[in-house]
């Protein structure tokens, strides 16, 4: 019998862990919270020690495990598994495959965490094992990976795949990373709040302005429950929303040439009429042969993706499998 692989996810509020066996099946999963404090100096030897409790109620000795798989956050040299920054868990320069390895003397290997959640959804879930595909995460923030002729696509510098920051507005509002008019400051969930407010000063009566002046607050749940009241200024920032998420899936497909786009995250919750809109603009502004050959679809495996395709990543290295 092939040996379990760990698959680590390290977001952050939680670091989520599985033990993966070489099918994909998760054995057992658990979380643990993400202690930022002191810069995130705690986080590798939290993880070693929740690990080892776990694998010693599983009743597996350390040996048994084929190797250690990570997806985190931020920016990241995947064949070092160095992390450069990562601003939300307080890492700065950070080599983290290299303390793992060196507390827990098995094989580590890291890559992104939108990168791992796309490993994941092509071996176990909605990519069905595909050679390329393109997956986007619209959440908080908008993510993105790519798998290329069976393999993740990193770039030279870990940044392949980041369509969150392609510009679609070029003198639109300033994004998180510096630059103007990202598809990130409309696509995201925040980007969509952030439209809600701008139509509230336009509009002085819509349901819209009602539910802001009576909460004092606007989600984009709220924006796509309003739209399906019928609040048009909720209507119109949805259809557009979709409309540049489409021309950007487009865009991108050109390059890629992908079988699927898989599309996840929070946002991507809000409704097949909503999922339906992105693929009517995608297919618009799509050359025929590569629509064509191309399907769209929801992923599939929720918080779990992560783990799995972190996993999934230890086979990519160990065992040299592709999709
Ligand atoms: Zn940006």
């Amino acid at each position: 019998m092939k040996k379990p692989i760990i698959g680590i996810d390290i977001g952050g509020t939680t670091v989520k862990t599985g033990i993966i066996d070489n099918d994909g099946n998760i054995l057992d999963k658990w979380e643990i919270p993400t202690n930022r404090t002191n810069c995130g100096e705690s986080i590798v030897s939290d993880i070693w020690k929740s690990l080892t409790e776990r694998l010693d109620q599983n009743e597996m000795p350390k040996e048994s495990v084929e190797g250690i798989g990570i997806g985190a956050p931020g920016f990241i040299d995947s064949d070092t598994g160095h992390v450069f920054e990562a601003v939300n868990i307080g890492w700065k320069n950070m080599p983290l495959s290299e303390e793992l390895r060196a507390i827990s003397k098995l094989p580590v290997f890291v890559t992104n965490d939108a990168n791992a959640a796309v490993l994941g959804e092509n071996w176990k879930g909605a990519g069905g094992n595909v050679k390329n595909l393109f997956a986007l995460t619209l959440g908080t923030g908008v993510g993105g990976g790519i798998i290329v002729n069976g393999n993740i696509l990193n770039g030279e510098s870990g940044m392949a795949g980041e369509i969150g920051h392609t510009t679609v507005e070029p003198d639109g509002v300033l994004c998180n990373c510096g630059r103007r008019g990202c598809l990130e400051t409309i696509a995201s969930a925040t980007g969509m709040v952030r439209q809600a407010k701008m139509k509230i000063e336009q509009h002085s009566e819509s349901l819209l302005v009602s539910r802001y002046n009576a909460s004092g607050n606007i989600t984009a749940k709220d924006i796509f429950e309003l739209a399906n009241d019928g609040d048009v200024p909720c209507k119109d920032i949805i259809a557009y929303t979709a409309d540049v998420l489409g021309m950007a899936i487009s865009n991108a497909a050109t390059l890629i040439n992908p079988s699927k786009v898989l599309i996840g995250g929070g946002v991507s919750a809000a409704g097949e009429e909503f999922i339906q809109l992105i693929e009517d603009a995608f297919r618009n502004y799509s050359l025929a042969r590569v629509s064509g050959i191309c399907e769209l679809k929801l992923a599939q495996l929720g918080n779990d993706a992560g783990i799995i395709g972190a996993a999934f990543l230890v086979k990519n290295k160990l065992q040299n499998i592709k999709f």
